[in-house]
């Protein structure tokens, strides 16, 4: 089973670490591309391609299978992954990267622990970083996904050094590789994660705020680029990749006093990033400082080349 997303496209950005695919595979779904790979592989090989996130709307086609690999990098699939595998009894193999660290282990076998015995609730999303944000070492993921395929071997074949109750700890930099024991939970008294009611309580906490299109904005600098106040909150390497010009101060390194020295409460305010979500946190931030006309490009700076300036490059 391969599952994606209609919107869940191949970025240049992911070919440092998404080893499946190429440069010319760029603004392609994922889950396709990735299928056609395995095909060149072996053209026997059987795969269900499912473009579309995983909710609990569709989770019931994992009981069409017998392990299941997360290959994803959020909490929202990762407890619904383990709340689902649980209730069906699939064995579930789990990896996690970050930076130059990677984690993995096989949870739900043969009643052994699960994920939830080992991380009860998700960080507060402020503490939970992405790949794309955090950065990773390019062969981790690689790494992580051959280890996962090596347990997944092992339960095919019924062999007994199964991953469970364990978990492998790996620094890349440090060529450590540690076990630790994961503790058996009474799995029943899990409180249940409702991820998605979580997902859209994020969105709705930004719902308040005042979105513009990319088309609109162009169109509003181009009247007069002096009535606004455009701020670009992308980290350094982004913003040396393309920018669209305006004031730039990082996330990372966000402070109200960089605030209050460079932008005047009184005169809108349009914040971009990437994609527009760090943007909305901004622009929450600034209308919560005082700001009084504060919007989000939607789409982030993405969109803008969509939309707007193909001629930017796209990362
Ligand atoms: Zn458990």
């Amino acid at each position: 089973m391969l599952a994606g997303t209609a919107a869940d496209q191949v970025e240049l950005s992911n070919l440092q670490r998404q080893i499946l695919f190429n440069e010319q595979d760029i603004g392609r779904n994922k889950a396709v591309v990735i299928g056609e790979r395995l095909r060149l592989l072996n053209t026997k090989v059987s795969l269900d391609i499912y473009q579309e996130f995983l909710s609990t709307n569709n989770a019931d086609i994992i009981a069409n299978y017998d392990v299941i690999l997360d290959a994803s990098d959020n909490y929202q699939t990762r407890f619904l992954l383990n709340h689902v595998c649980r209730s069906l009894a699939k064995p579930l193999i789990s990896a996690s990267i970050f930076q130059f660290e990677g984690q993995l282990s096989v949870f739900n076998y043969n009643q052994g622990p699960c994920y939830q015995c080992l991380y009860p609730a998700p960080p507060p999303d402020s503490l939970s970083p992405n790949c794309s944000l955090s950065g990773v070492l390019g062969v981790l993921p690689g790494v992580a996904g051959c280890l996962q395929a090596v347990e997944a071997i092992k339960i095919i074949l019924g062999h007994d050094d199964i991953l469970s109750g364990t978990l492998l700890s790996m620094n890349l930099l440090t060529m450590q590789f540690k076990h630790f024991d994961i503790i058996k939970q009474d799995c029943s008294l899990h409180p249940i994660i409702n991820v998605e009611a979580k997902t859209n309580q994020c969105q709705s906490s930004f719902s308040d705020i005042a979105e513009i299109t990319p088309v609109e904005l162009a169109q509003e600098l181009a009247a007069n680029p002096e009535a606004l106040q455009l701020l670009d909150v992308r980290e350094p390497f982004e913003r040396s990749i393309c920018h669209i010009g305006g004031l730039h101060i990082p996330l990372s390194t966000f402070t109200d006093e960089l605030v209050q020295c460079s932008l005047h409460q009184d005169k809108p305010v349009v914040v971009y990033c990437k994609s527009g979500v760090r943007s909305a946190k901004i622009c929450q931030h600034l209308k919560n400082s005082g700001f009084k006309h504060v919007s989000n490009l939607s789409g982030g700076i993405i969109q803008w080349i969509k939309t707007v300036d193909n001629n930017l490059t796209f990362y």
